[in-house]
């Protein structure tokens, strides 16, 4: 049996009352829905001394959605997402990412903040702490070696949001917030650059920083998308997922961004494929060969379910139907 183990728990009601809980307690965590985290600290990957809960601060509860683009909460739910009729019709990747997410009750506690931060997932970590230790643990958490690539110096652990790729296609820029010696720190930047190709560090957080929320850009005549290839339909992480979004002007495909999850340890940009579309005109052969591009950029290595080169291969698969779908489709 996996225990909890003892933590006390912070309720700030008020941002600025989270961040000083978090600066005065250098070993505390934030937590939101609690989905991931609790889970982590049952198998021994965390040992809080403080949870502080995010929930009760209001500034991050916000869902604003505006012709000049949208602001969306950290703490805001996942069903509140898939749900809410404005984002199903503008940012269509991002409701159905939010929809692919584990199951409708987990939907219902996990966050948008607590899915951006997502921990790295490898088969060789998301254990209990009696699995790990019978293997001598791993790089990523309290061992020597990875046993997922044992030649090499670092964690390769994947990096499986669903909302992540979808936000990323869309334009999102992350906003964060922070407090160094009881100063109110403030930075933005495209969610692309939040994340590092690092299993075990996984973003650009400082201690005690949390996601405030995050920006999206207008979204008039978009057309968006997000496809998950997983093991189980009823509920499972992506196996590899592939956002994309694109505007269409005078019959030709603009502003394209692809961006596929579940393959490394940050979500990547389809830099290739995106080029390939920019200004093309829609047909079949283009959906095929802008799809033939997408594995170029990723290099999965043996730490999940499926072969690195079967990822690769759906990776291909998903991005070309989700292609297919949607230069039939047209803008909201
Ligand atoms: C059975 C099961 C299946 C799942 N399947 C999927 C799946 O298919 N796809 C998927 O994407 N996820 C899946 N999850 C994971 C999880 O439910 C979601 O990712 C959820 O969105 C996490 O949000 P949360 O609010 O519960 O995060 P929490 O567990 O509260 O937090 C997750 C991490 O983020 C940090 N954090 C939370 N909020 C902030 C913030 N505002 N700023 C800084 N750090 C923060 C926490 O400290 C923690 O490290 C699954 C979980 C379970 C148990
Ligand atoms: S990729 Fe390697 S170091 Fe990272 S969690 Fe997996 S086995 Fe551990």
């Amino acid at each position: 049996m996996m225990v909890l183990p003892d933590f006390r728990l912070m309720k700030p009601s008020s941002l600025s009352e989270a961040l000083s809980a978090l600066a005065e307690n250098p070993a505390a965590m934030p937590v939101a829905g609690g989905t991931d985290l609790l889970v982590s600290m049952k198998q021994g990957l965390y040992n809080p001394t403080h949870l502080v809960d995010l929930k009760g601060a209001p500034e991050l509860q916000n869902i604003e959605i505006r012709e000049d683009g949208a602001t969306l909460g950290a703490c805001v739910r996942l069903s509140q997402l898939k749900n809410h009729p404005e984002i199903r019709k503008r940012y269509r990747a991002l409701s159905q990412a939010a929809d692919a997410v584990a199951s409708p009750p987990l939907q219902n506690r996990g966050t948008l903040g607590g899915n951006v931060c997502l921990d790295t997932r490898c088969y060789y970590y998301n254990q209990s702490y009696f699995w790990r230790q019978s293997l001598g643990f791993c790089l990523k958490k309290d061992g020597p070696v990875c046993r997922a690539a044992p030649a090499a110096k670092r964690c390769f652990a994947n990096f499986s949001a669903d909302t992540v790729p979808a936000l990323i296609a869309l334009g999102a820029r992350v906003r964060l917030v922070g407090a160094r010696e009881g100063v109110l720190t403030e930075r933005e930047l495209p969610l692309e650059e939040f994340f590092i190709e690092d299993g075990i560090k996984r973003n650009v957080l400082l201690p005690g920083e949390l996601v405030a929320d995050l920006h999206l850009p207008a979204a008039q005549n978009l057309l968006s998308g997000y496809r998950k290839y997983r093991q189980r339909g009823s509920i499972d992480y992506p196996l590899v997922s592939v956002a994309i979004a694109f505007k269409m002007r005078e019959g030709t495909i603009r502003d394209a961004r692809v961006a596929v999850g579940a393959m490394a340890s940050a979500p990547v940009l389809a830099l290739e494929t995106m080029e390939v579309l920019e200004g093309a005109l829609p047909t079949a052969e283009l959906a095929a060969k802008a799809a033939d591009l997408v594995a170029k950029r990723t290099k999965p290595v043996k730490n999940q379910a499926g072969s690195p080169g079967h990822r690769r291969h759906m990776a291909q698969v998903m991005c070309r139907r989700l292609l297919e779908e949607l230069l039939d489709a047209k803008p909201h």
